[in-house]
This record gives C-alpha cells, structure tokens and sequence, in this order.
C-alpha cells in the first residue's frame, strides 16, 4: 500500500527531505504523496519515515493503493533503475 496524507496536514515541511524515494510533494493545500513512488520505505527503512517524523500522525496508507509486500519490493527495484 502506498500512504496519504489526510487534510489533517499542518504543512511543517519535516516528512518531504526524509522520504527516500522523492514521493511527498507539496500540494495545491497541503502536502501529497505520490503513490507511484512510495514503496512504504520498502528497500530502504523498516517504518516509514514519514510516519515516523509527522507531528500530528495525519499519513495512513491509502485504501485507494493496495499492494502487498512484493509489489513494493518490485516498485522500489522499477525506481533504483530509474535512478
Ligand atoms: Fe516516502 Fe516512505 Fe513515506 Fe512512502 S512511506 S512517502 S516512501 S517516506
Ligand atoms: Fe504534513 Fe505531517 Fe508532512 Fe508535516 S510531517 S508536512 S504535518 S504530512
């Protein structure tokens, strides 16, 4: 599952430098995560490090983005070749 982030969002700028993959964007109102690109830290961190750091815990995984294990272990590989 890729992750969300909710209206919730106080726009602190902490999560988008610790996201490995480049997948949180600012938004037209508050942050986003692009779902091609989160692997939920799969391949490079144990826990998501977005969660990890967000102060006001607004990053649930995303119903909409349903992917098991493999399926993130095959993103993260479809982006280290992309560089
Ligand atoms: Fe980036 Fe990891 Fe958060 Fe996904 S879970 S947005 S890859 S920091
Ligand atoms: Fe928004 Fe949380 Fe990211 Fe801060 S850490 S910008 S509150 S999602």
């Amino acid at each position: 599952m890729a992750l969300t982030i909710t209206d919730e969002c106080i726009n602190c700028d902490v999560c988008e430098p610790e996201c490995p993959n480049q997948a949180i964007s600012m938004g037209e109102d508050f942050y986003v995560i692009d779902p091609k690109r989160c692997t939920e830290c799969v391949g490079h961190f144990d826990e998501p490090q977005c969660v990890q750091v967000c102060p006001v815990e607004c990053i649930p995984v995303d119903p909409a983005n349903v992917e098991d294990k493999e399926t993130l272990w095959a993103k993260y590989r479809r982006l280290q070749a992309q560089g």
